[in-house]
């Protein structure tokens, strides 16, 4: 986004910046991902794990990087996936 919104209660310029996603490999910047979630088939060494965790499928080629605009004002935030 080349302007910089304004947050719609306070009309203040907002702050731009990204909602980091922590894994164990280190923190991502959240994407966008099209259609339903579908839990992910994780399976290691041929042994079908139980999915606990409830991770799901992630096809990359449809994802969007989340750029998030603070108000610093009064906190909203508000997201564009580009
Ligand atoms: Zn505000």
């Amino acid at each position: 986004m080349s302007t910089i919104p304004r947050c719609p209660d306070c009309e203040t310029e907002m702050e731009k910046g990204f909602v980091p996603d922590n894994t164990f490999l280190g923190a991502l910047q959240t994407v966008w991902h099209p259609g339903d979630p579908e839990s992910a088939d994780r399976s290691v060494f041929g042994m079908k794990l139980k999915n606990r965790t409830q991770t799901v499928h992630v096809d990359e080629s449809g994802t969007r990087k989340i750029t998030t605009y603070r108000c610093p004002t009064c906190g909203l935030l508000r997201s564009y996936a580009e």
